[in-house]
């Protein structure tokens, strides 16, 4: 598989201008993503599967109109503070040929500067942690309803650390017809169920 073959716009594909060849999990991820499937894909970190469903994500927010102050088309959710900045900074880079921009909320300090980069117009991708998000929904900084494809980040991670309450509310915010993408290291029931729920028809692959 090489980068040309996954079709995305060459802004988008500047971004892996430095690689060689797609990893596994962006060869197998990129043409499911691209049509339009839900997909879920089991991958630990490392693998590159930020890239895998970072540019497809792009691809689409691209052909979207832009979005409104404060209503994202693309939410990632993430366990931990840690790689949610590690994805948002993915997306922001990313942003400097794209002109994409991502904004990054998670828990463990003050809201304000969250609530203040929130305010910016535009931004198309959010990444955040669950909790932080539901409260930012409840306090009505972030609108969800324009949200055309979910990624849930090392699912399995989220549901350990007992979020499945706030997935399950910040999910039921987003569209109903929109594109849900999970990736997960494992895949236990727990997870099954998550994907069962919250996916439709999923192509599931492994690495
Ligand atoms: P991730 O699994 O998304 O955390 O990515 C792990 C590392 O692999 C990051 O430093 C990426 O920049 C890098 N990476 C992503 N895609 C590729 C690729 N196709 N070839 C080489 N390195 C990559």
């Amino acid at each position: 598989a090489t980068f040309q073959e996954a079709g995305f716009p060459k802004e988008i594909l500047a971004v892996c201008k430095n690689f060689q060849k797609p990893s596994p999990i962006q060869a197998q991820s990129w043409p499911i993503i691209m049509s339009g499937h839900d997909m879920v894909g089991i991958a630990a970190t490392g693998s590159g599967k930020t890239l895998a469903f970072g540019l497809p994500a792009l691809t689409q927010i691209k052909a979207q109109p832009p979005c409104k102050p404060g209503q994202p088309a693309c939410l990632v959710l993430a366990p931990t503070r840690e790689l949610a900045q590690q994805t948002a900074k993915v997306f922001d880079d990313a942003g400097d040929a794209t002109g994409i921009k991502c904004v990054c909320v998670y828990g463990g300090g003050p809201k304000y500067l969250q609530k203040q980069e929130m305010k910016q117009s535009g931004f198309a991708v959010i990444v955040a942690t669950p909790g932080r998000l539901r409260d930012f929904m409840n306090d009505g900084d972030v609108r969800l309803d324009r949200v055309t494809i979910l990624i849930l980040d090392e699912a399995d991670r989220m549901l350990d650390l007992g979020f499945e309450p706030e997935i399950r509310a910040i999910a039921g915010a987003t569209r109903a017809d929109r594109q849900t993408v999970m990736f997960s290291a494992t895949w236990p029931n727990s997870v099954q169920g998550l994907a069962a729920e919250f996916m439709t028809n999923p192509i599931k692959c492994r690495i």
